[in-house]
């Protein structure tokens, strides 16, 4: 039998930053100690703070949040890297992984910005492999994203499933044959942001035998802590201790860890989920409703718990819904998208505001 071994993918760092050792901070978890004199802390809690949860820098890493996500993706903690939000991941994987001005990362538009945003701000070269509408949905073309891959010599290839704005999920099989062919080129990103709303399964797992795959998950979507500003990258233990090394001292805010450590218990859990089956099936309904309005050109099938929308008339689409105070994302800026706007499921009643805005019945 032919069983696939993996390269290890911290041979695709930087050259640069190879012996990069990054910055020593004051909360190293092996040192032991009653007495903290080595970081320049208020010696005394704030006024404001009266149990002076706050009164040390945070640990970079939390131990029992990196934990609790690692036994929620089903993966181990040393394939754990928290961050601020996952935004900051993706900006961490560009930074450690692309050479300015010489290393290329592959998107697939119309897809995320922020990944074509980070790409830009590091200098790192975008390469564009379009999803191709196949008249029933925004499909991924993933030969051509080998391809550009491998013809320009990408570092990180980002992918999203299920994608924003097109809502569609890329089969697991596609993204770990991708995996394969670009071991020891490139890392295969996948941006899991809205997994949890999705009928597909989740490759958080597949990094163990994929060393070049990255997931990417957050509390943001499905977990309703979006202002907490908490998301990981799941990735091969020598990937995550690069990433740490590229990262600030201290980003993750104490509150925001507590917070998300709350969110993880199984009470926190429970809720979530069923917020996550609501959500779904408040989803079903509007599709339905959607569709039966006059002026909707086009409704995407989607996995996530928002809808991509083609109108007859997207300007005046915008118009309604603003003067009847609904605020959408307008998408006519993306190339191929002139007639689009992006609709998240609210709840009921905003739901059927939105609607009533679309219907012209709002006065
Ligand atoms: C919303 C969103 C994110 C968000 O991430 P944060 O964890 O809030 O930074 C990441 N990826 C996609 C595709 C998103 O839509």
């Amino acid at each position: 039998m032919n069983v696939f071994r993996s390269s290890d993918p911290v041979a695709l760092l930087r050259e640069d930053l190879r012996d990069f050792v990054g910055y020593r901070s004051a909360r190293i978890d092996t040192v032991q100690g009653e007495v903290w004199l080595n970081a320049n802390e208020a010696c005394t809690a704030s006024f404001i703070d009266p149990s002076g949860a706050l009164h040390r820098y945070p640990s970079p890493q939390p131990e029992r949040l990196v934990d609790a996500l690692a036994r929620l993706y089903g993966c181990d903690s040393t394939q754990v890297l928290v961050s601020r939000g996952s935004d900051e991941s993706i900006d961490l994987l560009v930074r450690a992984f692309c050479t300015p001005g010489r290393d290329a990362v592959v998107v697939t538009p119309p897809v995320f910005g922020m990944y074509a945003v980070s790409a830009r701000l590091h200098g790192a070269r975008v390469v564009e492999a379009p999803l191709f509408d196949d008249g029933d949905d925004y499909r991924v073309d993933l030969d051509a994203v080998g391809h550009a891959a491998i013809a320009l010599g990408a570092k990180v290839v980002f992918l999203c499933s299920p994608g924003n704005p097109a809502g569609g999920v890329i089969p697991r099989d596609g993204v770990t044959a991708l995996a394969r062919l670009l071991d020891a080129r490139a890392l295969v990103v996948i941006d899991e942001a809205y997994v949890e709303f999705a009928d597909a399964p989740w490759l958080t797992r597949d990094v163990a035998t994929l060393r070049n795959l990255v997931v990417l998950r957050t509390l943001s979507k499905a977990h309703a802590l979006a202002g907490a500003r908490i998301g990981c990258a799941i990735a091969d233990p020598g990937v995550v201790a690069a990433l740490r090394r590229c990262q600030a001292p201290y980003p993750i805010p104490a509150i925001s860890a507590a917070v998300a450590i709350d969110a993880l218990s199984p009470a926190a859990l429970a809720a979530t989920a069923s917020r996550i089956t609501e959500t779904k099936l408040a989803r079903e309904r509007l599709r339905e409703s959607l569709r039966m309005l006059p002026g909707i050109r086009r409704v995407y099938p989607s996995q996530a718990n928002f809808f991509l929308v083609r109108f007859d008339d997207a300007d005046s689409a915008w118009r309604r819904l603003c003067g009847a105070g609904v605020i959408v994302r307008d998408m006519r800026a993306m190339p191929a998208l002139h007639d689009a706007l992006r609709i998240t499921v609210g709840a009921p009643h905003d739901n059927i505001r939105m609607l009533d805005a679309l219907r012209g019945t709002v006065p």
